[in-house]
């Protein structure tokens, strides 16, 4: 990380904020907001609720958050899903007051199957922008896990792709949470917005080119693959609905064209249509950046149960309750600790005589720590 500070608490919070400040236009249309445009936390509007209250958006946000500090596990998360789905649990006021069609369906199939893996929906019809507004922790959780060397981006790919699926199970809501985290791991490192989400989406792009089976999905992002053509398309080009292409466009194309948290989530809620998602996902990668600190003072007061919501914002990884073993309850996947894996291998090439099987060990030990994993694979076989 760029800088010592808490990437949950910005990101989250930065999130939260966004998704409060489209909460009372949800719906509006663009016109509308160009005359009066939020400029300020607002109240009601679009639902009987009062100034600083987030939604769906944020109390998912948070549920994930929450199942994670026992480690991923997808039927760990589904069953917060579902505190706040069926017990009003993570909401901002005692009561659950929106939440979405495929969301809905997909909670309620869990319920009664407690499989997390079959109950989201996989239709083209149900590519709203539902599971790429709550992926937020499980990016940060698989970011600071390939940090320490736990994952390879193979494993967060499938973690980021399983935990959309929960809700949103076809693969271009999947392909849009993954762009999105790799988005994600670049806002965390780079020193300009721009240069961010550029070099995330070119490191996503490459990442799924190598999938042919990928190609036809991955169209629907084309015009993302441009991204200084891409920044500068007018306003009337960005289409701000619920549908998760179009979500992901509006909030990228907010923070390419904006150089503050604060404008950023603006941009985005006024372009009107699903602003609350819209500018939760834009503030989420926002709040990344510019960091908590930059976040307007007087938004983070009126916004509903602030103080809870920021001690919650804390690394999962580091709860009493975190394990590691959840991790593989897929049965493809394995948590690879590549730096034992390293010492392992370099304890072998002392003891070892052979030439030719020194030669190859040094060459596993220069490429990339996956392949340790798959030469570790090789000794077990022989
Ligand atoms: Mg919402």
């Amino acid at each position: 990380m760029k800088k010592e500070r808490n990437m949950w608490l910005d990101g989250i919070m930065g999130l939260a904020v966004g998704d409060a400040l489209g909460v009372p236009v949800e719906f509006s249309l663009r016109d509308w907001l160009t005359e009066i445009p939020v400029q300020d936390m607002r109240g009601y509007g679009t639902y009987p609720v009062p100034k600083g209250t987030w939604s769906d958006d944020t109390s998912m946000t948070w549920a994930a958050l929450d199942s994670l500090r026992e480690g991923y596990a997808p039927n760990l998360m589904a069953d917060k899903f579902c505190e706040w789905a069926f017990a009003n649990k993570y909401t901002p006021w005692g009561e659950i007051f929106d939440i979405g069609g495929t969301t809905s369906r997909a909670l309620r199939k869990y319920y009664y199957s407690k499989n997390p893996l079959t109950c989201g929906e996989a239709a083209e019809g149900s590519n709203g922008n539902g599971a790429l507004m709550r992926i937020l922790p499980v990016c940060l959780y698989c970011y600071s896990l390939e940090k320490n060397e736990k994952l390879a981006t193979e494993d967060s790919i499938d973690i980021v792709f399983e935990a959309t699926a929960i809700t949103h199970a076809h693969l271009r809501s999947k392909l849009a949470s993954a762009l999105y985290y790799f988005v994600c791991c670049e806002v965390l490192e780079a020193y300009d917005m721009k240069t961010a989400v550029a070099d995330g989406l070119k490191k996503g792009f490459e990442f799924f080119d190598k999938t042919p089976e990928y190609a036809e999905e991955l169209k629907n992002y084309d015009r993302l693959r441009d991204v200084e053509n891409f920044a500068d398309l007018p306003h009337e080009q960005i289409q701000s609905t619920g549908y998760v292409v179009h979500s992901l466009e509006a909030a990228l194309w907010c923070l390419l064209n904006t150089n503050n948290y604060a404008d950023s989530v603006l941009e985005a809620v006024n372009l009107g249509g699903d602003t609350d998602t819209i500018a939760a996902i834009a503030g989420g990668l926002a709040g990344l950046f510019y960091g908590y600190d930059a976040i307007p003072k007087e938004w983070l007061g009126v916004l509903a149960r602030c103080k809870e919501l920021e001690a919650a914002c804390t690394d999962p990884t580091k709860a009493e309750e975190h394990s590691y073993e959840y991790i593989s309850i897929m049965p493809k996947r394995r948590l690879r600790n590549y730096t034992k894996i390293k010492q392992f291998l370099e304890t072998i090439l002392e003891k070892e005589t052979d030439i030719n099987t020194k030669t190859l060990i040094n060459y596993m030990l220069q490429k990339n720590e996956r392949n340790y994993a798959e030469y570790l694979e090789m000794l077990k076989d022989e």
